[in-house]
């Protein structure tokens, strides 16, 4: 580097270190790095400027050989903005070494993941945390796997994934907070601020990512990358309030989705990502691609390489993941005209402003603490809280004559393909849990129960009939190994063992890696396989509690009739087993509350709660069927559970519900009360939920809408009052003209314990059309 090039970023950085803390969300409003940014810009060549945009896989990079890898030739040629895949400090330090000492500009990589749900310590699956509706618990996994991913020399995670899906044929339900555009908003504006804290120059905050804007969880019949198409007042209202909320928290980075919406690639498309996020929300952070999502503009259609890439970076994407398109052809595209330097300065000056807001330019290394890893990373504290975690995401679906709790006493025939597998617990997307450290369903029951009862244990069966499925959805070293018995003879050691117990636990559903990306199902059942297996079960007259592993709502009408006791663990993380033995004995009353709908079967699917009325609503709630009627022929309308259900080994009773008004202006408060009663046998939780429908307005309103919930703990015996309070900007929707208003008339308010509530009042908002 030549002298006054040196001296020019020595102060930058000096000035840099004098900076008082930065908070993301003011950080929005102005940029107080701009100056700094301008100035490195400003020596920089074309080629560095195109490094900058680069983001990379870590591809061949091992410990020691980091110098000679390919990847290390192109930070040093200055072609890397930042890589993502790579972990430990060790590695990580030795690649930032390359540049900050080989390349002209010095300029610090940022380094990324995908930390989903937790990191060595796993939490469950985000699909299982949203059922917690615990919002600062939520905040503290989002927290705690930044603690553990920055002590590995990390920055910048590819979460939370806030992506809005009503339909479980599509993998990656899994990945996000279910159906729900309020909870899905309280969700991802915890996470953000969970990974970011509240001041990103600390070493134990990271950028975090809203990601996949926009649309992604739309494909069309639930099949992952397919293509998107909806209306403008549907995105509005129903699938951009959490992008927005994750936006509105002060969310460093937004990733763009592969998706086309309205005919053009998310990754190109400048209404999305500058005329939506950039103008309309403010969002003052950078945008990444998804992975080759740039290339895949071309399989879309859109244009050449040059011309995708151009494309891509005049709409606002600024950092390109794995394509290489602007490295590779924005050159090109300045000196034919398709783009101007101008243009790739924008971009560069985002990915810059981000370095410094994480405060790498003051010290590049400081995610890179060796004695930090041992010290923070997996530690008993972390376990212990996700055990706690985990039984709090658990949902218990049914609970016939209060076959659960367990007593812990007499035997056990725990029988599943998934009741002894560690691998399997902490779900899809956990790639940096050690996966064989989590604790499988039987060596918690082990560690719980100790010698008071005695575990049986069989496979029972494989985990599908057919052993190339099998293999399809045990990847990533996730397997269960394939049993070389016949299934008759896999079954007889079940029925066996099973005669000799006093209950059975059926440890079945899907393996981790039948949901996440690329997962996409065209049935949603159990696999034949465990559903034959069950039956057996079921026929030896011993009582079954069904534990039931999935990434995604399943239609499992015929377990819902015949199975005593079902109980949905998810898969929830590094400490899984103890966290189901807990619920299952009892040490946790279980409180968990779908955050999906789970259909009946696959053809009513998309299916979501806060649906429209129709033309043609039907007449009667027994879901009988009505000739011209919006019903179908062969199954009611009804899901098989509803969003928002989920049981307690207590009982709920809610009384005494009162709104303070009938009547409320634009200025006015409704506080809302409602008496909780638990009336069973054992302390509890209770997510109270609220509800309200807007029964005229100038567009269909939803049926349904939640607006408020509290999760409250309410001993046996006790009753509390909970209330809420409910003003004007909880009525506001966007209107055809996409104008966000509320309009007077009639709403319904409801609340209790799922969205098929029925207690419900009314009141009037008296006002002249708002904005
Ligand atoms: C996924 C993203 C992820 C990225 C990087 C893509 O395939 O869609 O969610 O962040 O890979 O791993």
């Amino acid at each position: 580097m030549n002298k006054p090039i040196y001296f020019l970023l020595f102060l930058s950085l000096l000035i840099c270190s004098c900076e008082s803390k930065l908070n993301r969300s003011n950080a929005n409003a102005q940029n107080p790095y701009q100056e700094k940014v301008d100035s490195i810009i400003a020596m920089m060549t074309l080629d560095e400027k195109l490094g900058q945009l680069n983001l990379p896989s870590s591809g061949d990079i091992t410990t020691g050989a980091s110098q000679s890898s390919d990847i290390a030739k192109k930070i040093e040629e200055g072609k890397v903005g930042g890589l993502f895949n790579i972990k430990t400090v060790e590695k990580i330090r030795e690649v930032q070494k390359i540049a900050m000492e080989k390349t002209r500009m010095k300029i610090p990589l940022i380094f990324a993941m995908d930390v989903i749900h937790g990191y060595e310590t796993t939490f469950p699956i985000p699909l299982g945390l949203s059922c917690s509706w615990d919002i600062d618990m939520i905040q503290k996994t989002a927290r705690m796997a930044a603690q553990e991913a920055t002590a590995d020399g990390i920055c910048w995670t590819f979460s939370p994934m806030t992506d809005i899906s009503r339909d479980p044929r599509w993998g990656r339900v899994s990945e996000g907070s279910g159906e729900d555009p309020f909870l899905g908003s309280e969700i991802a504006r915890a996470m953000v601020k969970g990974y970011q804290g509240d001041d990103l120059t600390k070493n134990n905050t990271m950028l975090a990512c809203v990601k996949h804007f926009a649309l992604y969880g739309a494909p069309e019949a639930g099949r992952d990358y397919n293509t998107v198409d909806m209306s403008k007042i549907r995105m509005y209202n129903e699938y951009f309030p959490p992008y927005k909320a994750g936006v509105d928290a002060g969310v460093g980075t937004v990733m763009a989705s592969f998706n086309e919406v309205d005919g053009v690639p998310a990754t190109g498309s400048k209404w999305l990502l500058n005329d939506v996020l950039r103008e309309e929300w403010g969002f003052n952070g950078f945008v990444v691609t998804d992975y080759t999502g740039i290339e895949e503009m071309m399989y879309h259609g859109i244009g050449s390489f040059q011309e995708v890439s151009a494309q891509a970076l005049k709409a606002g994407s600024d950092m390109d993941m794995v394509s290489e398109g602007f490295l590779s052809t924005l050159k090109s595209s300045v000196e034919d005209g398709l783009v101007s330097e101008a243009d790739i300065d924008k971009a560069v000056a985002r990915i810059l402003k981000a370095k410094y807001e994480i405060g790498l330019f003051d010290d590049p290394y400081k995610y890179c603490d060796l004695d930090r890893p041992a010290r923070e990373i997996f530690t008993e504290e972390n376990k212990s809280f996700a055990r706690k975690v985990g039984a709090e995401s658990m949902v218990l679906l049914k609970n016939e004559d209060n076959l659960l709790p367990l007593k812990k006493s007499g035997t056990i025939a725990l029988i599943g393909p998934l009741a002894n597998t560690s691998v399997n617990m902490a779900g899809t997307w956990s790639v940096a849990t050690k996966q064989k450290n989590s604790i499988s369903l039987l060596r918690g029951l082990q560690n719980t129960v100790g010698d008071k009862v005695r575990i049986l244990h069989a496979k029972g069966s494989n985990v599908d009939y057919d052993l190339e499925y099998e293999k399809l959805v045990t990847m990533f070293g996730k397997g269960i190994p394939r049993d070389g018995r016949t299934d008759k003879q896999l079954l007889d050691e079940a029925i066996s063992i099973a005669s000799k117990s006093d209950v059975i636990i059926a440890a079945i559903g899907e393996t981790a890696e039948m949901s996440g990306e690329s997962s996409s199902v065209s049935n949603l059942q159990i696999p034949q396989v465990q559903k034959d297996l069950l039956n057996a079960l079921l026929e030896t007259g011993k009582p079954v509690v069904m534990v039931l592993f999935t990434g995604r709502p399943l239609a499992m009408v015929s377990e819902n009739e015949n199975v005593p006791a079902i109980l949905n663990a998810w898969f929830a993380g590094s400490e899984a087993g103890h966290a189901i033995s807990d619920v299952l004995f009892g040490d946790v009353n279980p409180s968990g509350k779908l955050t999906m709908t789970f259909p009946r079967n696959v053809g009513q699917v998309p299916m979501h709660y806060n649906h429209k009325n129709t033309g043609r609503p039907l007449g009667n709630s027994e879901g009988k069927f009505e000739k011209f009627k919006t019903n179908y022929l062969d199954v009611r309308n009804e899901p098989l559970y509803p969003f928002g259900y989920g049981l307690s080994y207590s009982a709920f009773e809610y009384s005494n519900f009162n709104l303070d008004a009938e009547s409320i202006n634009m200025d006015d408060t409704l506080n809302i009360s409602v008496d909780v009663k638990n009336t069973g046998d054992y302390d509890g939780k209770e997510v109270v939920q609220l509800y309200i429908r807007d029964l005229v307005g100038t567009v269909t309103r939803p049926v349904k809408e939640l607006k408020a919930f509290k999760k409250v703990g309410i001993k046996k015996g006790e009753t509390k009052t909970i209330n809420f309070k409910i003003d004007v900007e909880d009525l506001k929707f966007y209107n055809s003209e996409l104008d966000y208003i509320a309009e007077p008339g009639e709403f319904q308010v409801f609340v209790g314990t799922d969205s098929t509530t029925k207690m419900m009042k009314s009141f009037q908002l008296t006002i002249n059309n708002t904005k």
